[in-house]
């Protein structure tokens, strides 16, 4: 048998699952192979570990440990509102504003007949045509 196979095997032969040959040619091949043998002693060692009963939370750390996250949660909300307000919202209504400044203070080019105006009335006009 292969080492792979035989290490497959171990945790079957620790939990003693396997049937009588399977189980002697386990055994044989342990004691004749230190790398596979030092294998079966970790899995050996680590089983107690794996299955022991899991620890019980404390509630009172639980509380602590709530009221810690949810502190640095809203901190983080106010910082990172503060972060956009100092990025994206300031820049934005500064542009804003210079743009409302300079339409206030840039003259009309053609202050009787705006160009809005006269475009809207062709549109109109041509809009009330019937075709014959
Ligand atoms: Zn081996």
């Amino acid at each position: 048998m292969t080492h792979e196979k035989i290490r497959e095997m171990i945790g079957d032969w620790l939990d003693g699952e396997l049937d009588a040959p399977a189980r002697a040619a386990v055994s044989a091949h342990l004691d004749a192979c230190p790398a596979c043998d030092a294998e079966a002693a970790r899995l050996r060692r680590l089983g107690p570990a794996l299955f022991r009963a899991p620890v019980r939370p404390d509630p009172r750390s639980t509380e602590a440990f709530v009221s810690r996250v949810m502190a640095r949660v809203e901190a983080d909300s106010v910082s990172a509102w503060e972060r956009f307000a100092a990025r994206v919202l300031a820049p934005a209504l500064g542009l804003a504003l210079a743009g409302l400044v300079f339409a206030i203070a840039m003259p009309d080019p053609d202050e009787d007949a705006p160009l809005g105006v006269a475009a809207v009335s062709a549109d109109a006009g041509s809009a009330f045509e019937v075709a014959p």
